[in-house]
């Protein structure tokens, strides 16, 4: 495996991936992988001939108190990982390299980004699309590939393909959990023994509000209701929002159907985890 850190470089990869008629596959990343971000790699393996894997912790997508200077960073492991999962190029750029002197320019999300996520961390997807879309600028790849976990990231990314008319194929992939449930991320890490079980109150929120519905349960309260009592039974988790919403935009919908979106977010100590669920779906 290639590591690259320059964007000339990558640039000159690409174009030679190009020239040997190879379809090349995205997979951006913050580091720190773990097997939802090496399925991401599967998925487009699947789909390409060389996939590139972006290791970049992007300030832009920080706010101020969030955890970005404490982020985990562990680039051998990293890069040990990636190459066993058959990534051909691991594109590590440091943040002068992302941002040099006088970067200044910025993609805007529309409405969609003020929701949710959005409404905690003010400024967050701003930073999500700009890096996001340089990387697609960057790369150029035939197909790129995110995680269903970060439901409204993914959601924003595929409008801003639409609306900047960015040539590629947007993959989308399920979210990788543990056994008992909880949705691997890199910020698991943070959580000590207790805290790791107070957190299974996401991903046990999720099932009952499933199988509520599964019974016949429509009712926006009452489902909101099975899913508060599993949080009060772990304890230890702020809730910062029970999101129950359409699948195309996001928006909170007035009844329950197959398909709609239940995304939760909490903060247990000064940890933040995110965690949803396709109504009707099955758990993995
Ligand atoms: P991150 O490094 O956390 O910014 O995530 C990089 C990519 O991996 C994003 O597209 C995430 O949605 C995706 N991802 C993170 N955790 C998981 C997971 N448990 N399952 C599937 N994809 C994930």
């Amino acid at each position: 495996m290639l590591q690259i850190s320059d964007i000339a470089s990558l640039r000159a990869w690409r174009t030679a991936r190009r020239e040997a008629g190879e379809r090349v596959g995205l997979v951006p990343t913050m580091g720190a992988l773990h097997e939802g971000h090496l399925a991401l790699v599967d998925a487009a393996r699947a789909r390409a001939d060389a996939v590139v894997m972006s290791i970049f912790i992007n300030p832009l997508q920080f706010g101020p108190g969030e955890d970005f200077q404490r982020y985990p960073r562990d680039l051998a492991r990293d890069r040990a990982l990636a190459g066993a999962r058959g990534v051909a190029a691991l594109f590590t750029p440091g943040v002068a390299a992302m941002y040099p002197p006088g970067s200044e320019t910025r993609v805007v999300p529309g409405a969609t980004a003020e929701r949710w996520e959005g409404s905690v961390r003010p400024g967050h997807f701003a930073g999500v699309l700009t890096v996001v879309a340089k990387l697609l600028h960057l790369v150029e790849p035939e197909v790129a590939v995110f995680g269903q976990k970060d439901i409204q990231q993914a959601t924003l990314i595929r409008r801003m393909v639409q609306d900047l008319d960015i040539n590629v194929e947007l993959i989308v992939a399920p979210t990788v959990r543990e056994s008992d449930g909880l949705a691997l991320s890199s910020r698991n890490a943070y959580l000590d023994s207790t805290q790791r079980q107070q957190a299974l109150a996401l991903n046990r929120s999720l099932r009952a509000a499933d199988a509520a519905w599964r019974s016949g349960i429509d009712d926006l309260v009452a489902i909101e209701a099975v899913m508060r009592e599993q949080f009060r039974v772990a304890s230890g988790v702020t809730v910062d929002y029970i999101a129950i919403v359409d699948r195309e935009n996001l928006a909170p919908v007035d009844h329950l159907t197959r398909g709609t979106i239940i995304a939760v977010a909490g903060r247990i100590g000064s940890t933040r985890l995110i965690d949803n669920h396709v109504l009707g779906s099955e758990f993995r």
